[in-house]
């Protein structure tokens, strides 16, 4: 067996976590060479494709699921590829402007968003509150047969979408763009990681062995299975939960529309929004549902299955406190119910018709080929199911979960381990400069671009 070069740092994963890093170590650090493993043939065929996700960019202003800290997190985050989107110029390519909101409906929810306005407008000022005179004519599906009061909390002219799938692939362009040494292995499953004596890792592929300095592992649900292998993270589970989509038959709705979230659910709620693949057609979900598998529409391994699920007694109480709570019982039975051809329709269409009441059965189709896998994370130790995304970290040696907003977070997790890279290879990263092109809007901005879109109009 070849065994190739030593690599300042392997990545394991293709996906937009895997190719921002590979774009902020090539582009901010004076690491030589780094080296991307991908199993399929091109990037981001998994949960960081545009059909698998909701294309969101979560900025924490219209997701009633966070709290404020959470929010605050999220902004900050999702401002780097905001801002690499506009200072690289992919608006438009990789990112979209549109308008997006909140939308609150029944008294009980018109005095929480009202509530919560008061709250966020502190962390998001450019946030209005939309009466129903000014939906009937910005968003009139909204109001059409509606008998309950509607409110909503929006904003225009923001990137609220992003294709992940062309982010990743300007990164891959970019992280080559420079003169570093980067290796790009399409079509080549990693198998074994292991640590050496000599303090650098073995790479093996089902074709060659590799060498590197660092390894980062952000290969999904798969991350935790390699740390398991190598005898760390044993405290954490994966609960695969699957998400669908409905399509309507024609684009009703211009802007990405959010509902209120029920506190008690632990998935966000159903939102409509335009989709970039076909045509900003509105598209619902997801939904949320147990599915025994671990990547969407490919095989199932059912040895990695059940390694990921890593059943024991305190995961079997997170089930189990996540089952005797009616509320999630019944949202957990609902969602399994709509994945049922025909019926499923009949179902979901309820919680779409939150959005728009006027919704036939007749008007939606359930997206085949659309969804992905969430590796939801279980914390065994605290019995705890956690929502966002999971790390561990052990020397050169990082594993990455990343549930949503993981594709949101993509730059930030990027920029947290080529830090601590750089401090364990004694490497540099040049702070000056990705605070000036990641960290900061240049001069071209959204409001530039809508002006320029409006001159051109
Ligand atoms: C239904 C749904 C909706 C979502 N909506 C949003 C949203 O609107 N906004 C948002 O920010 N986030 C959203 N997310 C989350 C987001 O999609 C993920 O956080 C993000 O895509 C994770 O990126 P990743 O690179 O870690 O994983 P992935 O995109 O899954 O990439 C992992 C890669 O690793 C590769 N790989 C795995 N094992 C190996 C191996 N052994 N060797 C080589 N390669 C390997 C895989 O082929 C894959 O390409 C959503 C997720 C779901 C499921």
């Amino acid at each position: 067996m070849l065994i190739n070069k030593l690599f300042d740092t392997a990545i394991v994963g293709g996906g937009v976590a895997g190719t921002a890093l590979l774009f902020t170590l090539a582009r901010y650090t004076d690491l030589k060479s780094i080296i991307l493993f991908e199993k399929y043939d091109e990037v981001a065929q998994l949960n960081s494709n545009p059909k698998a996700n909701s294309q969101t960019l979560h900025v924490g202003d219209i997701e009633s699921n966070y709290t404020y800290e959470k929010a605050e997190k999220v902004k900050k985050a999702s401002s780097m590829v905001a801002n690499y989107i506009q200072n690289f110029d992919e608006v438009d390519r990789c990112g979209f402007v549109k308008d997006k909101m909140l939308l609150a409906v029944g008294e009980k929810e018109i005095e929480e968003l009202k509530e919560r306005y008061e709250e966020f407008k502190r962390l998001y000022p450019y946030l209005e509150l939309w009466d129903e005179a000014f939906l009937r004519e910005f968003e009139p599906k909204l109001l059409e047969d509606r008998e309950e009061p509607i409110l909503a909390m929006g904003a225009r002219g923001q990137i609220t979408t992003v294709d992940y799938k062309a982010l990743s692939e300007s990164f891959v362009q970019k992280a080559l763009d420079t003169d570093k040494n980067i290796q790009m292995r399409y079509n080549e499953e990693v198998t074994k990681i292991e640590r050496k004596e000599d303090g650098n890792y073995m790479i093996t592929t089902d074709t060659t062995t590799f060498r590197a300095k660092s390894v980062v592992v952000n290969a999904g649900a798969y991350s935790l299975l390699f740390a398991q292998e190598m005898g760390f993270g044993s405290q954490y589970a994966i609960l695969p939960i699957g998400g669908s989509f409905f399509f309507t038959k024609e684009k009703l709705l211009n802007s990405k529309v959010y509902t209120m979230q029920n506190p008690k659910l632990p998935f966000a709620a159903i939102h409509a929004d335009p989709d970039i693949t076909q045509n900003w057609n509105t598209r619902f979900g997801p939904t949320a549902f147990a599915l025994p598998k671990l990547e969407r529409y490919h095989a199932l391994h059912l040895k990695d299955f059940i390694s990921a699920l890593n059943i024991d007694k305190d995961v079997i109480k997170v089930y189990f406190d996540l089952f005797r709570d009616k509320t999630i019982r019944r949202y957990i039975l609902k969602n399994v119910v709509e994945e049922i051809p025909v019926v499923g329709k009949e179902v979901f269409i309820r919680d779409a018709r939150k959005l728009i009441p006027s919704l036939c059965v007749s008007d939606i189709r359930f997206a085949d080929g659309y969804g992905g896998m969430r590796p939801q994370v279980i914390d065994k130790k605290n019995r705890k199911l956690l929502l966002g995304e999971a790390k561990i970290e052990e020397g050169g040696l990082i594993f990455n979960m990343t549930p949503s907003p993981g594709a949101t977070s993509s730059l930030s997790i990027a920029l947290t381990d080529s830090l601590s890279i750089c401090k364990t290879l004694r490497a540099t990263f040049d702070v000056l400069k990705h605070e000036n092109e990641i960290q900061t809007l240049k001069s071209f901005s959204v409001k530039n671009f809508i002006k320029e879109e409006r001159n051109l109009a």
